[in-house]
């Protein structure tokens, strides 16, 4: 029986077991995808062996943990410093990222993108940015703070600004891109913009799509989007692609566009 799992801290609310069995289920294998609860992500490799799992998914707060004890990393994963899906190979554990395909596969039906403003400066938007620079496609990245977060994208190539310097700024800096994606958990549990609503109303003048990592509802910054008649998208398909390439891992085989909306049903 193959064992799978998703390790975090709150774990109890993630879809990803309901989305994994169902898939199980629909490929008829005979396997579980279990929750769960882990407060030490340093002792994730632990776990895994001693749950004698197959494979898992990692999430908030333990993908960095994850990836530094993973025996083996794979792929983009080795750029952005943190994995969220672990593969039992032989003895050893492989990690990789999923996310930063996930997000791409979601964008897909925007068409072509040229350039992305990403609000947020977290493990999301390292995801998001690695994968974009990896496509050639500019990044400009806002964040609320600077000590700690912004190195990181602006040593990837990112133009990086902090929202207070961009607000010192006259308007005809702002940024311009073809989508702006907010990675910020402004929205996730409150009425929040992630960033000041004039700010935010001209950057998304300057674009063409929006896209919100948060999944399930109208955001304040996708009610923002609808009202100025953007094309936009909340994070569902990121989650469902990042499940469905974490599933092809596991299984070491792709999955067919059955199964993918199996999986999606899920989610809705
Ligand atoms: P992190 O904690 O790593 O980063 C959070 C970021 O949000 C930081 O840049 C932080 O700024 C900023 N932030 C938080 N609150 C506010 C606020 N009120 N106003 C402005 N900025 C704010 O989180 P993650 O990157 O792990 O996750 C971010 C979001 O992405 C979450 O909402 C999560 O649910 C979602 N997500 C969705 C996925 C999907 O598959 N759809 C997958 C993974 C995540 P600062 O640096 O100043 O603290």
């Amino acid at each position: 029986m193959m064992k799978l799992g998703i390790f975090g801290n709150p774990v109890a609310h993630s879809k990803s077991p309901l989305m994994q069995n169902s898939a199980l289920k629909s490929l008829a294998i005979n396997g579980f995808y279990d929750k769960y609860l882990l407060l030490d992500g340093s002792k994730i490799k632990e776990e895994f062996k001693k749950l004698d799992l197959n494979g898992a998914n990692i999430t908030i707060p333990h993908k960095e943990e994850a990836f530094k004890n993973a025996d083996e990393v794979r792929g983009i994963a080795s750029k952005i410093g943190a994995v969220n899906t672990y593969v039992k190979e032989d003895n050893k554990i492989v990690a990789y990222n999923t996310d930063a395909p996930g997000f791409m596969k979601a964008i897909e039906e925007f068409g072509e993108i040229k350039s992305a403003c990403i609000l947020g400066a977290g493990g999301t938007a390292r995801a998001i940015a690695v994968a974009l620079k990896d496509a050639n496609i500019e990044v400009t990245v806002i964040n609320r703070s600077r000590e700690g977060r912004l190195e990181f994208f602006e040593n990837l190539g990112c133009t990086c600004y902090t929202t207070d310097e961009l607000l010192s700024l006259s308007a005809i800096h702002y940024p311009l891109s073809t989508i702006i994606i907010n990675t910020t958990s402004a929205g996730l549990k409150d009425d929040l913009l992630p960033v000041p609503k004039e700010l935010l109303k001209q950057l998304m003048k300057n674009t063409k799509f929006a896209f919100d990592c948060i999944y399930g509802k109208i955001t304040p910054f996708l009610a923002m989007a609808r009202e100025l008649n953007l094309r936009y998208k909340d994070g569902k398909d990121m989650l469902l692609y990042q499940g469905v390439l974490a599933l092809e891992l596991f299984l070491g085989t792709k999955i067919t566009q059955s199964t993918i909306k199996q999986m999606d049903k899920c989610l809705k």
